[in-house]
């Protein structure tokens, strides 16, 4: 290709082979003098076992942050953790334009407001549907169905080509809150011309369709109809179609619902701001429960995957000072459980059930449909919008094959996969020509580590295996003074012949102190690394296993 030609390349920095994570970036230009334009800054959520005390993984941004000069801003399609997460954490770092529809960028200073401390970051409110331009780039929304209010689909128009950058999608005739996914919009952009689709592969390996939000109010409210007792429903704070679904299966039960969790009445505050909850009667203030005949209420509940602190695992655990659950009442898992939270979520279940309650979940009722497109829904969008070049995104290996399968299928011409990282030109001659940093870092309290770092690691090894720490004092002539100081953390006090591990340790520290060549014992560095090897193979034998091992040797 000639040098200096104009072109337009993409790259997933997140969310390609992994759950969550989002973050796209758009190029536009002569190599070397491109303008970017990011889509999203999610995050993931840490499994436990593998990140001890990490909550959260962040996307690295360290090459975002060479490009900041020519970052023309970031879009964010929708408020969901996985696409505008890491978004007041890693935007101090870049300081650009931020553009996002009103209920996300309320959502956005919300969760500012919740964490001190947290940047105020100047948002461009884009209207739904609106149409915008940043740098080269002219973005126009699309209104997508999904699990919240305000998911938008982007098409980036560039003199390159242009672009349909889905977002989290479905197709759903009946939404219940927004309008339905805009089929119009989209088949307007087939016929002016699609250059590259990079599109959701969450549910690309499930076939059919996936059933409507109007289908989950109708099993709610059948639910609550037959209810004896009291009903709690729990679901994700942001899914505010499904919040509006539980009032209007309550409200069609003459029953009212009291909101209970913090984040559950914010999102309820700003979707009642936003006009999202017109026509639904006022949610009674927590203290009403106790008053209200248990025939006559529904409580919507944070707490839907097993969060111990959250409103549903304390009303289980009767630690919930208002609202109570007895024997004949009914809960109504009302979300899918994510995967990693099974224990958790299976835990807060089984309390429920001992306790007499009955427990209803999308294994045996339609009280839960997915955001996401299912294969028919996948092949409709391509149906629309032709394009020339499809890209996967959103999903793990699985996912993203099947989605690339399933794209040729449906005749589109260019399928090409990536992995984060891949900077992929579209126009001229679409393929992989580069590849740029990308990767993670963790959350880990208040501060930010590479991934890379030795912290987690090293947690991790400390989880597994403990440590020992040996102290001893040496004159100058190399004579220890006093015994040596041994501590064990998380290390068995006995082996399999009752013998003291300890006293093993202190045993080692001697035995190889003596053993030191005379000269070798004046070296406080010498006689450091021999005690450690000696402390970690003394250890090794009798426990079969390796822990953390530090020696400090102190001149005296
Ligand atoms: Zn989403
Ligand atoms: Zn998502």
């Amino acid at each position: 290709m000639a040098r200096g030609q104009q072109e337009l390349v993409f790259a997933p920095l997140g969310g390609v082979g992994e759950i969550g994570m989002n973050l796209s970036i758009y190029g536009l230009g002569p190599e070397g003098r491109r303008q970017w334009l990011a889509v999203d800054v999610g995050v993931s959520f840490a499994a436990e076992e593998h990140l001890p005390g990490v909550d959260l993984i962040l996307p690295d941004i360290k090459y975002l942050v060479e490009q900041r000069k020519s970052l023309a801003g970031i879009v964010i399609t929708h408020a969901h953790e996985d696409h505008f997460g890491a978004l007041l954490e890693l935007w101090p770092k870049l300081k650009v334009p931020v553009y996002a529809t009103p209920f996300t960028a309320a959502l956005l200073d919300a969760k500012r407001r919740s964490e001190p401390g947290a940047p105020e970051i100047p948002v461009t409110i884009i209207p739904v549907g609106g149409r915008f331009t940043a740098g080269p780039f002219d973005v126009e929304l699309v209104t997508m169905a999904h699990s919240i209010p305000e998911a938008n689909a982007l098409i980036i128009r560039t003199p390159c080509g242009n672009v349909l950058h889905t977002g989290d999608w479905k197709i759903d005739p009946t939404p219940i809150l927004n309008d339905p996914t805009d089929e119009r919009k989209l088949r307007a952009f087939g016929e002016e011309g699609c250059l590259a689709l990079i599109g959701d592969s969450t549910n690309a390996i499930r076939e059919g369709r996936s059933p409507s939000e109007a289908d989950v109010r109708k099993t709610l409210t059948e639910l609550i109809q037959n209810a004896r007792g009291r009903v709690a429903v729990t679901t994700f704070a942001s899914n505010v179609a499904r919040l509006r679904a539980v009032a209007e299966a309550a409200r069609a039960c003459d029953r009212e619902v009291v909101v209970v969790g913090r984040a559950m009445e914010r999102v309820g505050l700003i979707a009642r701001e936003l006009g999202y909850f017109d026509g639904i009667p006022p949610f009674r203030p927590m203290d009403a429960y106790g008053y209200l005949p248990p025939n006559k209420v529904v409580a919507l509940c944070t707490g839907s995957q097993g969060e111990p602190r959250a409103a549903l695992a304390r009303i289980a655990g009767d630690q919930h000072p208002e609202v109570t659950l007895s024997r004949g009442d009914t809960v109504i898992y009302s979300a899918r459980t994510i995967p990693g939270n099974e224990k958790a979520v299976g835990g807060v279940i089984n309390g429920l059930i001992n306790q007499g309650i009955e427990v209803i979940t999308d294994r045996t009722h339609m009280v839960h449909v997915s955001g996401h497109p299912r294969r028919a829904e996948v092949a409709e969008l391509i149906g629309w919008v032709k394009p020339q070049i499809l890209i996967p995104v959103h999903g793990e290996a699985l996912h993203l094959t099947e989605h690339a399968k399933l794209a040729r299928q449906c005749g589109v011409p260019t399928v090409l996969q990536c992995r984060n990282g891949d900077l992929m030109r579209l126009s001229p001659d679409p393929r992989l020509i580069d590849e740029v940093p990308s990767g993670r870092i963790y959350k880990d309290g208040w501060l930010l580590v590479d991934a890379q770092s030795r912290t987690v690691a090293d947690r991790k090894r400390l989880s597994f295996a403990g440590s020992v720490s040996v102290a001893l004092a040496l004159t100058e002539k190399g004579e220890m003074v006093d015994d040596p100081s041994v501590d064990l953390l998380g290390v068995p006090e006995r082996d399999r012949e009752g013998g003291l591990l300890h006293a093993a340790v202190f045993d080692a520290v001697i035995a190889t102190f003596d053993n030191l060549p005379r000269a070798k014992r004046r070296d406080a560095d010498t006689v450091a690394e021999a005690v450690r090897r000696a402390v970690r193979a003394a250890v090794a034998e009798r426990w079969g296993k390796k822990p953390m091992c530090y020696v400090h040797v102190l001149a005296v």
